[in-house]
């Protein structure tokens, strides 16, 4: 009996339930998906950074700019999403716009280094088979994250860096980009101000403004990006956590899809990102209970379902915990993930995060400051 009930479980694999996981759709073991018509179909995050973002020390005119910026990156990714494209091409789709704004700390609007370069780097990771492209110092490639998804795609390699990765850049036919598109008056003067007042980057910029994306697709795939220009008065070729694959990016069909924001080196530290998605994976490990009367027809004598999944409530106590220990470390930030059930959460210990989410329930949020969101979300510490 022992053994016929493994064969059958062991059968039927991850078997779609609806009733304790509020959007099944669920990985198996071999990263394959299975989607379930009560789950969301798809399912985006993103940020635009976090920080000392307070209503008190924004205008109303940055608030709306910083809102439209970030609803037309959300709606970037969800129209993929919502017309059936990948995760990986939906992270991509909303990280663009976010790189191409000058708000933001990602392509033009990169903050400046010691040297008063822009320097850029971004990282993306297919939840699929766990591939993954990277690029760092980069100072002529418009959108960063197209080449970190052309080194996943097309090199044998995960990690290219500085003039490498422009010559790889350039073989693969992207435009080279005038370094000055980057530059803005705004962080040229953060640079100056961080240099005359012996101020740290944290002091000059109080917000961290690296842009991300995350996303499950109709397939059931999970994919995540994350695109940054660092820190101000970065040197000595300094790399944060954004373009690390398992510090600032991570994506794994089996637990989840995470892009990160913060004080990089921390993230570096704890290895944040793939930190939560393992906790998640080991948290979803097949649970047995009973199956849905309906579910393999009237004559089948199974009593037993395997499910995998974390519930929303797991997932956001996962991600507040490693959040935690960065915290605990000494630094901050915040994280955005997505579940392969569809869960969409963010985790910060800053007052606030440019962020949104949306989904194919029809959630469509973006939000700025701490615990503005409908669901989910808010910060442990706020
Ligand atoms: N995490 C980035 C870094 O350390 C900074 C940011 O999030 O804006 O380079």
């Amino acid at each position: 009996m022992t053994n016929i009930f493994r064969n059958l479980t062991a059968a039927l694999g991850a078997v779609l339930l609806a009733a304790p996981f509020a959007g099944p759709v669920m990985a198996d073991d071999h990263g394959d998906s299975h989607s379930d018509d009560a789950a969301p179909k798809w399912s985006i995050a993103i940020h635009g950074g976090a920080g000392t973002i307070r209503r008190d020390l924004m205008t109303a005119e940055q608030e709306a700019q910083y809102e439209a910026a970030l609803q037309e990156a959300l709606d970037a990714g969800a129209k993929v999403l919502a017309e059936g494209g990948t995760a990986m091409e939906a992270v991509q789709a909303a990280i663009i716009p976010m790189e191409d704004s000058p708000l933001f700390n990602a392509g033009r609007g990169a903050v400046f280094t010691w040297e008063g370069e822009n320097e850029l780097d971004a990282s993306i990771m297919d939840g699929r088979d766990r591939s993954a492209g990277a690029v760092t110092g980069v100072t002529t490639v418009k959108n960063p994250i197209l080449l970190a998804d052309r080194v996943r795609t097309d090199s044998p390699h995960v990690f290219l860096m500085g003039e490498g990765a422009e010559q790889f850049a350039s073989e693969q036919g992207f435009e080279v980009t005038d370094p000055e598109w980057f530059a803005t008056q705004r962080r040229r003067e953060s640079l100056e101000r961080m240099k005359a007042d012996a101020l740290s980057a944290m002091d000059v910029d109080l917000k961290f403004g690296t842009v991300g994306a995350v996303a499950l697709d109709m397939e059931g795939n999970l994919a995540a990006g994350t695109s940054t220009g660092g820190m101000t008065g970065k040197r000595w070729g300094r790399i944060g956590d954004a373009p690390v694959i398992g510090a600032g990016t991570y994506a794994d069909n089996r637990s989840c899809a995470v892009s990160a924001t913060g004080w990089g080196e921390f993230f570096i530290r704890v290895g944040v990102a793939q930190e939560i998605c393992t906790r998640i994976r080991i948290a979803s490990h097949p649970r047995y209970v009973e199956c849905p009367e309906d579910a393999f027809g009237p004559d089948t004598v199974f009593v037993t379902c395997s499910v995998r999944g974390v519930s929303v409530e797991d997932a956001q106590g996962i991600s507040d915990e490693v959040m935690a220990e960065v915290a605990e470390l000494g630094g901050d930030g915040g994280i955005i993930l997505v579940t392969p059930e569809g869960h969409a959460l963010y985790s910060f210990n800053t007052a606030g995060m440019y962020r949104g989410r949306a989904n194919s329930d029809g959630m469509n949020e973006v939000a700025i400051f701490g615990g503005e969101e409908t669901g989910t979300g808010e910060p442990p510490d706020h």
